[in-house]
């Protein structure tokens, strides 16, 4: 296994983040356990702050918080400068109960409620970033009732599709989100915007993809959105102050990946925007980001206990850890390649080739195929790295497992910022209805 931030291996021939040994983490805390490499997260925020401040553009870095939205988290992206980027009531209350500034909060999603709506035009958040025009007049209206101006973005399609998985594409023009450049809506959806007088329309958001490794898709979307800017520019005379060029930015989670540093992607997005806005744009607009699973995906491990074990001669080894597909349901939603290591024998020679299968009733709950360990016994602790992002945002209660607790590693300190469910919580929403309660129907 790659190891990731401050990952190592210590004398113990334990692995060791933030300073913490992993044995040690299991002992308080339990597994299956997130574990969150705090430093590594504030330098991820850092990188993309720094590389945008070397551009000399204006902008903002908005971390999309549904990669792993937990109060702690939206502290440490306040902290560290980040705007944030919520798509449910859910997740604009996790924030705005973590004393997230409102103004630097942007709301998204292709299907807004009129709760959630008012909620965040209550809160006084920054932005919308407007998906549709039933969207369009919904937020008018409210907006109008409440009698307030509201910022928006509209979100676009421009017709760019990212070299990724084809589940997780959202550039091109068969898409549920956004407003189509190529097919005129995104024009008529500007006009419309403009003539809404509580509405203040910033800019256009575009958003192309996840797990991007080349630039490529990013330069080809911002020469289209500049295109897209400056016929507004011609034939409506509005400039956009705002263009936010979504996430999507790639993560190694397995060998053979091969991301690019933030700072690269930053600058070859900054260089793109300084030359389609240049030569007839009379201010270059702001700039804003989405990162995600980059801000937070590898200095995310989660921690295992190894419990059972199925041998099968000449076909295959099978090896239970006592989580799965309730805390990482990714390889069995779109076939993610995870790397992992045995962290309490960190040091062992390679002696046998495994597949880890998770706990759940269901075949397709496997987290990595033929991975080599050393031999693996009942009790040793599987590290799966990369973690960090859609792992606990996308867990679930599947088989009424409970939820892993989550820590915060950080120079020898661990500190809990998700306590692991109890029993009570997983019957806690349950209700019996009175006349079930009572006696059995068969006597
Ligand atoms: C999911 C999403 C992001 C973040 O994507 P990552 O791949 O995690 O960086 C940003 N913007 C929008 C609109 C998204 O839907």
């Amino acid at each position: 296994m790659f190891l990731h931030g401050t990952s190592q291996i210590n004398a113990a021939g334990h692995l060791e983040i933030g300073g913490c040994d992993v044995t040690e983490l299991k002992a308080k805390y339990g597994t299956p356990l997130y574990i969150v490499d705090e430093e590594l997260v504030r330098q991820r925020c850092r990188e993309y702050v720094s590389a945008f401040r070397a551009s000399g553009l204006k902008f903002q870095v908005a971390y999309a918080s549904k990669a792993f939205c937990v109060m702690a988290m939206c502290r440490i992206a306040d902290q560290e400068g980040m705007s944030l980027d919520v798509v449910s009531e859910g997740e604009l209350y996790t924030a705005l109960q973590a004393g997230f500034p409102a103004e630097r909060i942007h709301f998204h999603g292709n299907n807004k409620t009129l709760d959630e709506i008012e909620m965040a035009i209550d809160a006084k958040i920054g932005c919308f970033v407007v998906d549709n025009l039933i969207e369009l007049q919904l937020l008018g209206s409210v907006a109008a009732e409440k009698n307030v101006r509201v910022q928006i973005l509209l979100r676009v399609t421009p017709g760019v599709e990212a070299h990724t998985h084809e589940y997780i594409s959202t550039g091109q023009i068969d898409s549920k989100f956004g407003f189509d450049i190529g097919n005129g809506s995104a024009f008529e959806a500007v006009q419309l915007a403009m003539e809404q007088s509580h509405l203040e329309l910033l800019g256009v958001h575009s958003h192309i993809g996840s797990q991007i490794f080349e630039v490529d898709g990013f330069e080809l979307a911002v020469q289209k959105v500049a295109d897209f800017a400056r016929r507004i520019d011609q034939e409506l005379g509005f400039q956009f102050k705002v263009v936010n060029l979504g996430g999507g930015f790639g993560i190694r989670y397995v060998e053979g990946d091969t991301p690019l540093e933030v700072a690269q992607y930053v600058k070859a997005i900054t260089d793109a925007v300084k030359t389609h806005f240049s030569g007839w744009s009379s201010e270059t607009p702001e700039i804003w980001v989405e990162p995600g699973r980059s801000i937070v995906g590898d200095a995310g491990t989660t921690l295992y206990t190894v419990g059972t074990s199925k041998d099968i001669p000449g076909v295959r080894k099978y090896v239970a850890v006592d989580g799965g597909m309730t805390d990482n349901p990714r390889p069995a939603l779109y076939e993610s390649k995870y790397e992992a290591m045995l962290a309490n024998r960190a040091n062992e020679p390679v002696e046998e080739t495994v597949s880890i299968a998770g706990k759940c009733c269901e075949s397709g709950d496997m987290l990595i195929w033929d991975l080599e360990l050393p031999k693996v016994e009942r009790g040793d602790l599987l590290a799966v790295s990369c973690t960090g992002a859609y792992n606990y945002s996308m867990a679930s209660n599947y088989n009424r497992i409970r939820r892993p607790a989550v820590v915060f590693a950080h120079q020898g300190n661990s500190d809990l910022v998700v306590r692991r469910e109890t029993l009570q919580d997983i019957i806690g929403n349950d209700m019996i209805p009175e006349r079930i309660s009572k006696e059995p129907v068969l006597k």
